[in-house]
């Protein structure tokens, strides 16, 4: 019951920051991209970027695919020899957590996987990446496919914020279509 009420009232927090993110202005994003592997060092230098956060599902392979493609896996490698790296993804829970750790591990790239209370727009998971890397706000960049989780949030904790085309759409559930509407009507 307890725990049904703390969703409930999260929920109700996360709609509330969409509901006053201001899409077309302080939460457009900075930078839009047709994927994740046009990300240019140039951009991430001219903005003093230390720190590339990814978004999992829709951004670095289709949802909940869990796996990411050889030309994705070498393009986190690469990057994370000048940057450091981190994943924010609203996973249900800890064991898909966990797998996302545990894969990119196995793969050789160096990328750490948010635990921060609250789901995406909430601050929370922005914030872990940047204190585990003792880094402020304004030097770490979002990347992700959702314009009112991914971008919304990371504006709104101070980060630069990069817009990717969803991975791919049909891989997505039905009910993310209205979302994806929204989106079309704020571009
Ligand atoms: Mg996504």
């Amino acid at each position: 019951m307890i725990e049904e009420a703390g969703a409930m009232l999260e929920l109700v927090q996360r709609i509330f920051l969409i509901a006053k993110a201001d899409f077309t202005g302080k939460c457009a994003p900075d930078l839009k991209l047709e994927s994740v592997l046009g990300l240019d060092p140039g951009w991430l230098d001219s903005n003093g970027i230390k720190c590339v956060i990814f978004d999992a599902d829709n951004t670095l392979f289709p949802h909940h695919a869990g796996r990411a493609g050889s030309k994705t896996l070498a393009f986190l490698k690469s990057l994370s020899r000048k940057y450091r790296l981190g994943i924010a993804s609203n996973a249900p829970n800890e064991a898909r957590v966990a797998q996302l750790e545990n894969y990119f591990r196995a793969k050789g790239v160096k990328i750490a996987v948010s635990r921060g209370k609250g789901k995406k727009p909430l601050p929370g998971q922005f914030e872990y990446i940047a204190k585990k890397f003792s880094l402020k706000p304004a030097q770490c960049a979002m990347v992700g496919d959702n314009l009112f989780t991914d971008i919304a949030g990371a504006k709104l904790a101070g980060m630069k914020a990069v817009k990717v085309r969803p991975y791919d759409q049909k891989s997505e559930p039905w009910h993310f279509a209205f979302m994806r509407f929204l989106e079309k009507a704020l571009e």
